[in-house]
């Protein structure tokens, strides 16, 4: 572990946000959403973690994040379903959601076995229709969990109540044990939506949407070592394009970080970061590997050094127009992923 950047990662802010989580699913089961490599963390540590912490139920997309957590014998759900290709490499911890006609025919011809099953309810990405429901599809499958997911359950929307009383109406019509609509928003929307188990995802990772979320803590934040500074003459520019001007003589930190890690170019003249509290703002352009930041205010800063960048969810969200989810999801493999707590 020797990468110029790092993300640093709040263990404790995790799990403390799952818990926030479980308390307001009420009587609900909170599960978590770690597809995307646990939004960008590392699913590994994030399933590991809750799982000590009382977490029964993950959510990836594909198989190939199922087969990376198979070892840690928790039970994992893969959205996506399943394909013909999928069906000869299965953990024996995960179960297909199935999506499809052709998913819920493919499972039947394999010998069925627990699964999980997804109802449209009117976002038309992914589920069977209800429909299909009521004519049978699902006859003889043994579900685990049946499920839906909300399209705006981040904003105040009727489409809300009509996709819940849309699920609701589905209890007791199929083989399932266990009902799941609500993701990290929906937990929000109040105890009609929470049915049996809630699936979390950015709200874990620091995200906020709405007010019930206002206890949820930061669980990332970038660092980047300082490769090189400088003092720019007053009058002289800085990086690509020269968009910076130095209007008197300025000191420059270049940091180990750039849009190819995620931190991309609408940060530039805009992001920010942190030495020993003080706050030191991005000039000129992110450049791929490199972004400058002003260090007059941060005489100490050499060389070297870490610097904190500002990366708080919805604050960052709402500087660079990016969602939260783009945000955590975006920062790439040159990080090296350092937890605050063993
Ligand atoms: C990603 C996902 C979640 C988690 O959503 P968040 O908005 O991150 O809380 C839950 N359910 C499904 C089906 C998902 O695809």
């Amino acid at each position: 572990m020797h990468s110029p950047l790092r993300l640093r990662l709040d263990g404790d802010a995790l799990v403390a946000n799952w818990r926030l989580l479980q308390r307001l699913s009420g009587a609900a089961a909170c599960g978590a959403a770690v597809k995307a490599d646990g939004y960008g963390l590392g699913a590994r540590e994030v399933v590991r973690r809750l799982a000590e912490a009382g977490c029964r139920d993950f959510f990836v997309a594909m198989w190939s994040e199922a087969r990376a957590l198979a070892d840690l014998g928790v039970s994992v759900s893969v959205l996506h379903g399943v394909r013909d290709e999928d069906m000869a490499d299965r953990p024996g911890t995960a179960r297909p959601v199935l999506n499809t006609v052709a998913q819920v025919r493919r499972w039947h011809a394999a010998g069925g076995g627990a699964c999980d099953v997804m109802v449209d309810t009117g976002m038309n990405r992914l589920g069977i229709a209800a429909q299909d429901v009521a004519d049978g599809l699902l006859d003889g499958l043994a579900i685990e969990v049946l499920m839906s997911h909300l399209a705006c359950a981040d904003e105040e929307s009727p489409r809300n109540e009509s996709q819940r009383a849309g699920f609701a109406a589905l209890a007791g019509r199929t083989s399932a044990k266990r009902m799941s609509l609500a993701n990290s928003a929906g937990i929000a929307l109040g105890e009609g939506y929470h049915f049996d188990l809630t699936r979390p995802g950015i709200a874990l990772y620091g995200g906020q949407q709405c007010a019930a979320h206002a206890g949820i803590r930061q669980v990332v934040t970038p660092q980047a070592q300082v490769i090189q500074r400088r003092r720019v003459r007053a009058g002289e520019v800085v990086g690509y394009n020269a968009t910076f001007t130095a209007t008197a003589d300025t000191e420059v930190a270049v940091l180990n970080l750039g849009y190819a890690d995620g931190y991309l170019r609408c940060f530039s003249g805009k992001g920010g970061a942190r030495f020993g509290g003080v706050a030191l703002p991005v000039i000129g352009r992110v450049s791929m590997d490199m972004t400058a930041i002003r260090a007059d205010a941060a005489p100490g800063l050499a060389e070297g050094d870490w610097v904190a960048i500002d990366y708080g969810l919805p604050e960052t969200a709402a500087l660079s127009g990016l969602s939260q989810y783009e945000l955590i999801t975006g920062l790439g493999s040159r990080f090296d992923r350092i937890w605050d707590q063993a």
